[in-house]
């Protein structure tokens, strides 16, 4: 088929809304509320640059208001337009209200190559870019908060936190109006690797689950299963690494822009990395072969296939030729509705984006409610916890005494046992939870209803359905 018949990102989020609606009872009026994007902002401001006026062009989009603030990341992208902004931020709702996280939906994005610009630059635009969406509340702790997406990261929301505290002076809460920020800047432990931990404890999950393992025909545990990545940016490199490191899976692909790097023994994600980060791709790279038409190493042998880059690599052009029997969406919208059509009737599971990479908006929620909280997870009951677990060691060592015979636990269990929880224990606890629950919801509707072939229809249905519901619990 030509790629004149995919449709756009948009659409195919359109699509993928309706095919579920169509399985539920929803008042057509309600349908429609929740589908449509609420407002979309657009900016055009100008910064003094290398002696001359620049002028960018920026979104601030909000989908849903049914939960406030709304939440979405902020991406930095040439290709950044409002059609692919209201999508994400579409997206954004579903994915939210999938895993109970309490905000509507947002996204935003900024017209630019951040490569181009040295850091100084970087700073000036994202500041100005902060106080065009500050002054208007897309940027404030109660109603609007963003965080990383594609091209932005800790520095940037470092930078939008401080511009909005300049604008806010006292505001208590300032800090509550960004997350995904440093960690010496109101940051949350783990909120870099969120993403790509969700990823890791979502594959955990649906291995746990052999109806879905049966469905895409797999067997066994991740140790050993092929895996193939597309991008290693912060969510492909932290999900891959973590298969690799913890769960024994072998990286036999990474694909990047330049090209891809194969090697059916396993690729060293790490090694990769510096390669990158040192060369600027992963050409030359000497422990695996180079294939330039990186795009044609989706469609490569594997047991679990990754796109954690850019929209719409899976589409009508290349579906039928992939042959990954598992795919999971570390990317937003990576599998057009053309492409998601023909994969499931190829019988083909995907883990859908909304689910896949909810980890970051999670971890999100968390350092929202650090903010708000004003205190670190752990810190007032993490020596409390040891003194009770030192209690429990102690009188089970003192029964040796009485029993007659010395003996003591175990220093590694002891080591394990006794330590309390730190922040970062407690945020993936909080975060493996999210994921095992939202996938047993999604589980339940696709193993338990016949008219629900897949795990992406089973995701809409219900996370809309909880949209509904706070949309009627308010009188609409
Ligand atoms: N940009 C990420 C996403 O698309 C994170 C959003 C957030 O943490 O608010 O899910």
């Amino acid at each position: 088929m030509s790629a004149q018949n995919e449709p756009s990102f948009r659409e195919s989020v359109d699509l993928m809304f309706s095919r579920a609606v169509a399985l539920m009872d929803l008042p057509p009026g309600l349908e429609e509320k929740i589908r449509v994007c609420n407002a979309t902002y657009t900016v055009r401001f100008g910064v003094r640059l290398r002696g001359g006026i620049k002028t960018f062009t920026g979104y601030r989009s909000v989908h849903s208001e049914h939960m406030e603030p709304v939440k979405g990341g902020i991406r930095f992208a040439l290709g950044v337009n409002q059609d692919e902004v209201e999508a994400l931020a579409a997206l954004m709702t579903y994915k939210c209200s999938l895993v109970e996280a309490p905000f509507g939906g947002s996204k935003g994005g900024l017209c630019i190559d951040p490569r181009e610009y040295d850091e100084h630059e970087l700073e000036k635009i994202t500041r100005r870019f902060a106080y065009e969406l500050a002054k208007r509340d897309l940027i404030h702790p109660s109603q609007n908060v963003p965080a990383p997406d594609m091209g932005t990261g800790e520095r940037e929301m470092a930078w939008i936190a401080d511009q909005y505290a300049r604008m806010n002076t006292t505001d208590i809460n300032a800090r509550a109006c960004v997350t995904g920020k440093p960690l010496n800047a109101g940051g949350i432990a783990g909120r870099v690797e969120a993403t790509g931990r969700g990823v890791q404890y979502a594959l955990r999950e649906f291995f746990r689950d052999p109806e879905g393992m049966k469905k895409a025909g797999l067997t066994g545990k991740l140790s050993g299963k092929r895996v193939i990545v597309q991008g290693l940016g912060n969510v492909g490199y932290h999900a891959a690494k973590f298969l690799q490191d913890e769960d024994g899976s072998v990286i036999t692909g990474i694909i990047e822009r330049d090209g891809a790097l194969v090697n059916a023994k396993g690729l060293d994600v790490d090694a990769v990395r510096n390669w990158i980060a040192e060369h600027g791709g992963v050409k030359g790279y000497a422990d695996a072969t180079y294939v330039e038409d990186g795009s044609k190493v989706l469609e490569e042998e594997c047991d679990i296939l990754i796109p954690a880059a850019l929209e719409a690599v899976i589409n009508l052009g290349n579906a039928e030729r992939v042959k990954a029997p598992l795919i999971i969406e570390a990317a937003n919208g990576p599998v057009t509705a053309g492409a998601d059509e023909i994969l499931r009737k190829k019988g083909t599971v995907i883990i859908p984006d909304m689910y896949a990479n909810a980890g970051g908006v999670t971890v999100s929620y968390f350092e929202w409610v650090k903010n708000l909280s004003h205190i670190r997870f752990g810190r007032m009951q993490r020596r409390q916890e040891e003194a009770r677990h030192q209690l429990v060691v102690d009188e089970l060592e003192g029964l040796s005494d009485v029993m007659g015979e010395k003996w003591s636990l175990g220093d590694g269990f002891k080591e394990k046992y006794l330590r309390g929880a730190d922040e970062l224990e407690l945020v993936r606890s909080g975060l493996d939870d999210t994921m095992r629950i939202a996938y047993q919801a999604m589980r339940d509707v696709w193993h338990g209803r016949d008219d629900v072939e897949d795990l992406r229809t089973a995701a809409y249905l219900v996370s809309i359905d909880k949209v509904a519901a706070s949309y009627r619990a308010k009188g609409l």
